[in-house]
This record gives C-alpha cells, sequence and structure tokens, in this order.
C-alpha cells in the first residue's frame, strides 16, 4: 500500500503518460500507477545498488518487467531517449539534491513535459532552479504524514517569475495557506529564533553575524505573511 505522500506524487501524473522514476528505491510508484492502470510504460533510476536491487525485485515480484524498466544510473542519466519519457518524479531527498539531480544532464529532459518533485526540506532550491531553466510552478500541495510535512511541487515549461516569499513559501501554498501550511511556517519560524538566539550568544564572528542577519532577513518575510 503506497502512503499518502507517494500516492500524492502519483496523482500529479498525468493518465497514459510515460514516466521515469528517479531515486525509485523500492520502485513502489511506479508499481502502483501501473497496477492503478494510471500508465502503461515507466523507468525507475537508482543510483545505489542495494536500492535498485530492491527495486528489480520488488518489479519482478510484482509481475511488472515489462513494463518497468530499472536502472542503475546517476539522477537523469536513467532516461534515455527512446524512452520517449514525459514526466519525471523525484521524492523523498532534500531539495537541494533533486536540484543538483536535474541541473546535471539537463539534456536527458529534453521530451518532457512535466516535472513533479517532492521535496524532504528545501524547496526553495527547486523553485530557483525553476525559474533559472525555464519551468514554471503549475501547482503545488502540502501534506502531514506520520508527523512529517512534506511539499510536492509540479513544474512545467514556462517563463515565471516569483518574488523571494513565494520562492521560500511557495506561490501556490502561499495562496491556499492550508493549516499544515501555517503550522510548518510556525514550526520553521521556532526553529530560527532558536538559531538566532544561539547565534547570538556564542558567535560573534563576521560569518555567524551575517547568518544572523540572513536568518533574520528570512524571518521578516516569514512573518509578514
Ligand atoms: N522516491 C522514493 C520515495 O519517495 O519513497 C525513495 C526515496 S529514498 C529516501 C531516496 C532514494 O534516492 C534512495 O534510494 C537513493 O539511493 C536515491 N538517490 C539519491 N541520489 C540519487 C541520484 N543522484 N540518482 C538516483 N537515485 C538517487
Amino acid at each position: 500500500n503506497l502512503s499518502e505522500r507517494l500516492r500524492l506524487v502519483a496523482s500529479f501524473a498525468e493518465t497514459g503518460t510515460v514516466l521515469a522514476d528517479i531515486g525509485s528505491d523500492h520502485a513502489y510508484l511506479p508499481c502502483w500507477l501501473i497496477q492503478n492502470g494510471r500508465i502503461s510504460r515507466a523507468i525507475a533510476g537508482e543510483v545505489v545498488r542495494g536500492p535498485f536491487e530492491s527495486a528489480k525485485r520488488n518489479v519482478a515480484k510484482e509481475g511488472l518487467t515489462d513494463q518497468i524498466t530499472v536502472r542503475l544510473a546517476n539522477g537523469l542519466q536513467a532516461i534515455l531517449p527512446e524512452d520517449r519519457v514525459e514526466t519525471v518524479t523525484i521524492a523523498g531527498m532534500g531539495g537541494s539534491l533533486i536540484a543538483s539531480i536535474l541541473k546535471s544532464d539537463s539534456k536527458r529532459l529534453s521530451g518532457v513535459k512535466r516535472i513533479i518533485v517532492q521535496p524532504n526540506i528545501h524547496a526553495m532550491a527547486i523553485r530557483e532552479w525553476a525559474v533559472d531553466y525555464s519551468w514554471m510552478i503549475v501547482d503545488e500541495t502540502i501534506l502531514k504524514e506520520d508527523n512529517k510535512i512534506y511539499e510536492i511541487l509540479v513544474l512545467e515549461r514556462g517563463e515565471q517569475s516569483y518574488t523571494s516569499e513565494e520562492l521560500l513559501m511557495g506561490p501556490i501554498l502561499l495562496q491556499e495557506r492550508t493549516a499544515v501550511f501555517q503550522e510548518k511556517w510556525q514550526g520553521e519560524l521556532k526553529e530560527i529564533e532558536r538559531v538566532i538566539h544561539v547565534l547570538t550568544q556564542s558567535a560573534q564572528s563576521e560569518e555567524a553575524k551575517s547568518k544572523r542577519q540572513q536568518l533574520n532577513a528570512t524571518k521578516d518575510m516569514i512573518e509578514r505573511v
């Protein structure tokens, strides 16, 4: 049974699309999409041998070897031109790692129309990547599962610019301002205040000062919205 988090990621995959799930681990997401008749073909990419083996095992166990190709590859290198991939999913990693995966080998995205990402932290890195690489945010959602808060971003090609608030918190999430969104940013605010306090007490270096200034700016931003 798929987690609510991955089910929501799956919900943004358009029916019938060809999908590549990068960092697929057990390949739960592509298996679920095929078993539920949502898509007919997928690639599962993994860079680490253990998870790669478990993806292969799971795909075989579910009898899906004709529909899902599992590849041992770094990031987007799992995608080959002949796959005709239209949708890429990257879930369950930090936003900076996801952004760096999207940055390297970005030629591999040439036929891709939609990217669905679920960063565990630092979604801002992905929004910044999107602006720089001409993708725009067409949907966003936020959820809480097992006491953790997750964001999901859906990107399609296009030019768009965002305010610093939108880059940090998400243009669509900011509009919707759900209870989970407010809980997330209240938590972030507490954490920022804690770090500022520690920096104020202990560190007097220029570096600490500039870090503190940066945190104060972020704090103001969160408090303003
Ligand atoms: N996507 C699944 C999910 O959301 O439940 C698995 C998330 S798991 C925490 C992250 C996976 O990404 C790990 O299996 C890791 O090996 C893989 N990974 C990390 N960096 C990668 C990269 N550059 N290319 C492919 N896979 C990567």
